[in-house]
């Protein structure tokens, strides 16, 4: 699947539960991908889609930094990236490996999508789009505005001194 179409994915989820996140999930989200070319460029051989692609490893590193270890939900955002991108190839007809136990790879819905073609803009918009619904509902029963963190409204409802407005202004994420 096209870089693109990962980072709008990870970025998009992110965004509706912790927007200060997006960068690393962002990050997370293209690893699988840069991790083979640092392999590659440290002169070892690697198989695309192959190690850096472990499901099973993804979901160790967020579960780790979920329920062990973690700094700020860093770690937690950078493997939550890396699931959704291997989650997201594992619809190609390439699929994923699970683990290095076994050589079965992973497929959702068949595995049919072909990387670059309309499919993956479809799935990767497709979810872009809900998550823009689910933070507009969001946004009309308590206000909070997941995408855009609403600094004007903040201020104009008192919440907070015009000081952290001007700070805060042109943050938009
Ligand atoms: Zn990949």
């Amino acid at each position: 699947m096209k870089w693109v179409n990962h980072i709008a994915i990870a970025g998009a989820t992110t965004a509706v539960i912790a927007p200060q996140l997006v960068p690393i999930a962002i990050l997370g989200s293209t690893a699988p991908d840069w991790l083979e070319w640092i392999y590659k460029a440290t002169g070892n051989s690697i198989r695309h889609r192959g190690v850096t692609h472990y499901v099973s490893s993804w979901v160790i590193g967020l579960l780790f930094c979920v329920f062990l270890f973690d700094f700020h939900n860093i770690g937690a955002a950078f493997f939550y990236g890396g699931l959704t991108h291997v989650i997201a190839d594992s619809f190609t007809v390439m699929g994923v490996p699970l683990s290095p136990l076994s050589d079965t790879r992973f497929h959702l819905f068949g595995g049919r999508l072909r990387t670059g073609e309309s499919g993956e803009y479809l799935i990767a918009w497709g979810v872009v789009l809900a998550c823009f619904f689910v933070g507009s509902y969001f946004n009309a029963f308590t206000g909070w505005y997941p995408f855009f963190y609403d600094w004007a409204g903040l201020y104009d409802a008192g919440l907070i001194d015009a000081s952290e407005w001007k700070a805060n202004r042109f943050r938009f994420i």
